[in-house]
C-alpha cells in the first residue's frame, strides 16, 4: 500500500510528522496521540521502508506495549527471534523488558495503534538501528 492510499483510508487522524522520535527511526513516520488519559494510545504511520530502532519498554511491574495493526504491511521482531509479518487486523503483545523493533515492509506503508500498557517504573530505552542488510532480506 502506498502512503497516500493509507492516509486516505486511515480511520483515525494520522497527525503530523513524528519529529519528536525521528532520531529513533529510519525513514519518515507520523504520530498522532489518540489518548493521553488513562492509557496512552498513539496512531503511528510508517512510510514504506520506515522502521524504528531496537528498543525496550522497561518496567518493574506491568508495562510493555500492544500494537493493533490498522493498515498496510509491516514487521515485528524480538531480539534473537525471526521477524513476524504483520497485516491489518493483527495484534502484537509486547512484553515489558523485551528488546524489539516494529515498522513497515520495504514495499508498503504501515500503520498501527500503539497502546502503552500502564507500568510501575516504566521507561523506554532506545538502542541501535535495525541492521539494513537484515531488514532488506525480510519478505
Ligand atoms: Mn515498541
Amino acid at each position: 500500500m502506498e502512503l497516500k492510499e493509507l492516509f486516505e483510508k486511515s480511520i483515525f487522524p494520522v497527525g503530523g510528522e513524528n519529529t519528536a522520535y525521528a532520531q529513533y527511526f529510519d525513514g519518515t513516520s507520523y504520530l498522532n496521540m489518540l489518548s493521553l488519559d488513562q492509557v496512552g494510545i498513539g496512531n503511528v504511520t510508517f512510510e514504506p521502508g520506515c522502521r524504528n530502532h531496537w528498543h525496550i519498554h522497561h518496567a518493574e511491574n506491568g508495562g510493555g506495549q500492544i500494537l493493533l495493526v490498522t493498515a498496510g504491511k509491516g514487521w515485528y521482531q524480538e531480539w534473537g527471534k525471526e521477524a513476524r509479518a504483520l497485516k491489518a487486523g493483527d495484534i502484537v503483545n509486547i512484553p515489558a523488558n523485551v528488546k524489539h523493533w516494529h515498522g513497515a515492509a520495504k514495499d508498503s506503508a504501515f500503520q498501527h495503534l500503539a497502546i502503552e500498557v500502564p507500568a510501575e517504573g516504566g521507561s523506554t530505552e532506545w538502542c541501535e538501528a535495525v541492521d539494513a542488510e537484515a531488514y532488506n532480506r525480510l519478505g
